[in-house]
């Protein structure tokens, strides 16, 4: 199959060749679970989905391994929770704040229709397997301990930069790494550090502490795929440094050249033009659009949020913007009444997802939403038959598209949008004017849900006799 990637650490887009093609492994790097996910966190989350679907696609859905973590250990999660549960003690809050986050977390990404990956590791679950990492890096050394840390040697690791490609200089001038007394290089990394007594810590060779953030992923990667695996994945913000020392540590520890082989990263995402900042007030979560109206004064479907990240291609920015939502509704809604009649579980072949189309190339979305777009055009005018709507939905569905029923998604997009308990409202109120033939009363009430997008159908029951009124959106 010719699928070809971009890579990071070769600058190169090459055919992608697993190692196993019957044990093709990727991780990407999952959140830290201290705050509601915001709509830059989703977009590796949605851009590795499409990667896993269409890996299953070509390998089989059993031959594909996809580890994402949970950084359920971080400081961040330390003082956040300190500052919001005051009154417990350190551990309960962060228990706290990690469990509620982590659900939180998850109800997210169930929204946005992406597949689970099939393993889901806590930092929590693998301290044991961080200290081994710890004390082989410290055998080889490559590792340091001074005043109660563990360092990261970069200096005896003759790679180290490959992947950010900057020197050891401008690393530290870039990075704003933390300069303290105990290391030799300014530029070393902590794998491990001491804790306080009311600091979360595990015991450990140097003591009661807790691992840093990179030895956690090489550990947990280690653990679930092995030594060197295939695709490992991020925002392009994780280059340097947590993947530049993820390879360093993991490359030293095992002695092998790649941790994995193809290494990808996902673009920027920003709102409205400015970059996400909770001081400029753009900050939006993914929760907030799909549940609540705090972007653009309404809810949004979770499939229009991802067809409106995968029209840009995954290493390009994106400017987040409420005219792209609308944009992206208005295809799904096409594509919705294209595929009407046909069920989600109709088993179709995704024909315009193959070998040599665009989605092979580097994951082009934008280039196949644009086929897909052509395809609902031209064969709407014409005679399209049942298989190619059924073939035209297995296809959107490896993007993580298509994944309800027409009925469903135009009854979905009111639920998301509006409040149904108002619609249910107003047509009993109608019916009751109708009894009592106060027919302008009913009229009214009719135009009231007409504006609001609600088509009114009124059919009698032939064993009753009585008028009843069933809602559609209109189309
Ligand atoms: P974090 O919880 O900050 O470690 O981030 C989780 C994932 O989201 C990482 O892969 C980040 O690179 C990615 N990410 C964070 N902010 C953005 C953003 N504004 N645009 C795109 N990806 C982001
Ligand atoms: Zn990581």
């Amino acid at each position: 199959m010719t699928l070809k990637l971009y890579n990071t650490l070769t600058r190169q887009k090459k055919v992608f060749k697993p190692i196993d093609a019957s044990n093709v492994r990727m991780y990407a790097c999952g959140p830290t679970v201290y705050d509601f996910a915001h709509i830059g966190n989703a977009r590796p989350v949605i851009v590795f989905d499409v990667l896993y679907r269409l890996l299953r696609h070509i390998y089989g859905a059993a031959s594909v391994r996809y580890v994402r973590n949970i950084t359920d250990v971080d400081d961040k999660i330390n003082a956040r929770a300190a500052q919001e549960h005051p009154d417990l003690p350190l551990n309960e809050a962060i228990a706290k704040v990690t469990s509620e986050t982590t659900r939180q977390f998850h109800k997210d990404v169930a929204a946005l229709g992406v597949l689970p990956p099939d393993v889901e590791p806590t930092c929590t679950g693998h301290i044991p397997q961080m200290v081994d990492m710890i004390e082989v890096l410290i055998e080889k050394g490559h590792a340091y301990e001074a005043e109660r840390h563990v360092l990261l040697d970069v200096a005896s690791i003759a790679s180290y930069g490959e992947l950010s490609r900057r020197s050891l200089d401008e690393m530290i001038a870039g990075a704003r790494v933390e300069v303290a007394p105990y290391k030799k290089n300014p530029a070393d990394s902590v794998l491990w550090k001491p804790s306080e007594d009311l600091q979360p810590g595990w015991p450990s060779p140097w003591g009661r502490g807790r691992p840093g953030w990179h030895i956690e992923c090489s550990a947990m990667a280690k653990e679930h795929l092995g030594e060197v695996f295939d695709i490992h994945g991020g925002g392009i913000d994780l280059v340097f440094p947590h993947h530049e020392n993820e390879i360093a540590q993991s490359r030293s520890a095992h002695g092998t050249k790649v941790m994995a082989n193809v290494w990808m990263h996902n673009g920027f995402l920003q709102v409205e033009g400015h970059k996400m900042s909770k001081s400029l007030g753009n900050f939006v979560t993914i929760h907030d659009l799909l549940r609540t109206d705090n972007f653009g004064g309404r809810k949004w479907p979770g499939e229009v949020l991802k067809l409106a990240m995968l029209m840009t291609h995954y290493r390009q920015p994106i400017d987040w913007t409420q005219r792209r939502l609308a944009e992206a509704e208005e295809i799904l809604n096409r594509w919705y009444r294209y595929v009407e009649n046909t069920l989600p579980d109709d088993e179709g072949s995704p024909s315009l997802i193959q070998q040599g189309s665009q989605l092979y190339n580097d994951l082009d979305t934008p280039g196949t939403i644009q086929q897909l777009i052509a395809k609902a055009r031209t064969s709407a005018a014409m005679d399209f038959s049942y298989e190619q709507r059924v073939n035209f939905r297995s296809s959107a569905n490896i993007l993580g598209l298509l994944q309800y029923s027409t009925e469903e998604w135009f009854r979905r997009g009111v639920e998301q949008g509006q409040d149904v308990a108002e619609i249910e409202r107003l047509i009993a109120v109608r019916s009751t004017a109708r009894a009592e033939k106060n027919w302008p009363e009913a009229d009214r009430i009719r135009d009231q849900l007409d504006a609001m997008g609600i088509q009114l159908l009124d059919s009698k029951n032939p064993e009753t006799g009585q008028i009843e009124t069933t809602w559609e959106v209109k189309r």
